[in-house]
């Protein structure tokens, strides 16, 4: 058996020492006599581990101590309804800015919660570039400002936290958390589906500043309220137990790999490697702003779109794992999570190389 270099958009590739890890303690899992899987979540041993994975992503993170960290279910896309659920009124607005298809999703789950203004939105040039600060038309008044630090199907990336004044800031960052250091202060909410840089899909990470909890409706389903979340360490009811376990190792290997900052040399490092390529190519094309261009993923086109399919095919049968590029977009796209080596990102490149040779 040979693994391939993935380049899943997610979920997405998990670094080899934690899936080694996991299976030679599937079976039994500590001294518990039985796999993660099979002990109660309310157990000493699961609660102690989930107690771990959460000081070590508020070590990585430099989380304050005024944040609590929620690891909930639904994926990102249900944190799409339980923010405005929780943190605005029905006749309250909330502020907007729409830089790819994930910020649009957002948007249309919120419209039947509060009063959705999209301050900003860079769709009239396809979403390949970020709108100028000065044009976003924010209130002051906004229950929130909304916007997607990473869109991971056009690759667009902010690289500086927008100022929103005193206005809470909350931020999809599912794609992009851990690939940086990031200054969480900033932000009023965090959330991340789990299954692009923190491990297995089926949970979702919440960092939420403790004043805010102070919005959530009492008369709203406990199930999807913060507050209630927070007040019992996300054990509301049953969480993904696997999940919350891997993860937990994701963040052990990310601290013995050195952090966030050492993460930031690396990444930094493999979409410089894969843009400059494409750039100098002559026969790939990434059409986004060099200054939004995503760390994380990065679509391409190829000269001609009649050599989409022998492309997929040749890199698949050279182990080049998930280049297909998202429907809406068509074309390529590499995503270059933590997990992903530089070796990978070397390997495709000389394919590209190769590829373009033989049919440029
Ligand atoms: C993947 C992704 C989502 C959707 O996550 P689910 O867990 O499938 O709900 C939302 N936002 C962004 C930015 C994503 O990359």
């Amino acid at each position: 058996m040979s693994r391939g270099h993935n380049f899943s958009a997610g979920p997405a590739a998990l670094p080899e020492a934690v899936l080694r890890r996991a299976q030679a303690e599937l079976l039994e899992w500590g001294a518990s006599g039985a796999s993660v899987m099979e002990v109660s979540h309310r157990g000493k041993e699961f609660m102690a581990m989930a107690e771990q994975a959460e000081a070590d992503l508020r070590e990585l993170l430099a989380v304050p101590a005024n944040y609590k960290v929620l690891f909930l279910q639904g994926g990102a896309t249900q944190q799409f309804a339980q923010i405005p659920m929780n943190l605005a009124r029905r006749d309250q607005r909330v502020d907007y800015v729409v830089t790819g298809d994930w910020g649009e999703k957002a948007v249309r789950e919120a419209r039947s919660l509060a009063q959705v203004h999209v301050a900003a939105s860079s769709a009239a040039v396809n979403h390949t570039a970020i709108p100028p600060r000065a044009d976003w038309d924010l209130d002051p008044n906004a229950a929130y400002v909304h916007y997607t630090p990473n869109e991971t199907i056009r690759g667009v990336e902010f690289f500086d936290i927008p100022d929103v004044g005193d206005v809470p800031l909350i931020a999809d960052m599912s794609s992009t958390i851990l690939s940086r250091p990031i200054d969480v202060s900033r932000f009023g909410l965090i959330y991340a589906g789990a299954q692009k840089n923190i491990g297995p899909s089926g949970i979702v990470v919440v960092i939420v500043r403790e004043d805010l909890l102070a919005r959530c409706p009492a008369d709203m389903p406990k199930i999807f309220n913060f507050a209630e979340h927070a007040a019992q360490n996300s054990l509301l009811n049953t969480p993904n137990t696997f999940g919350w376990y891997l993860a937990g190792l994701i963040f052990q290997w990310l601290k013995a790999e050195g952090g966030l900052a050492v993460m930031e040399q690396r990444n930094r490092r493999k979409a410089e490697t894969l843009y400059r390529y494409i750039d100098e190519s002559g026969f790939y094309a990434n059409p986004v702003d060099p200054a939004a261009r995503s760390w994380m993923n990065v679509p391409f086109t190829l000269a001609r779109a009649e050599l989409d399919a022998a492309f997929l095919q040749e890199s698949k049968e050279a182990g080049l794992l998930a280049l297909k590029g998202h429907k809406l977009v068509g074309g390529m796209r590499a995503s270059l999570y933590n997990a992903v080596t530089q070796d990978s990102v070397d390997a495709l490149v000389a394919f590209m190389r190769d590829f373009a040779r033989r049919n440029g």
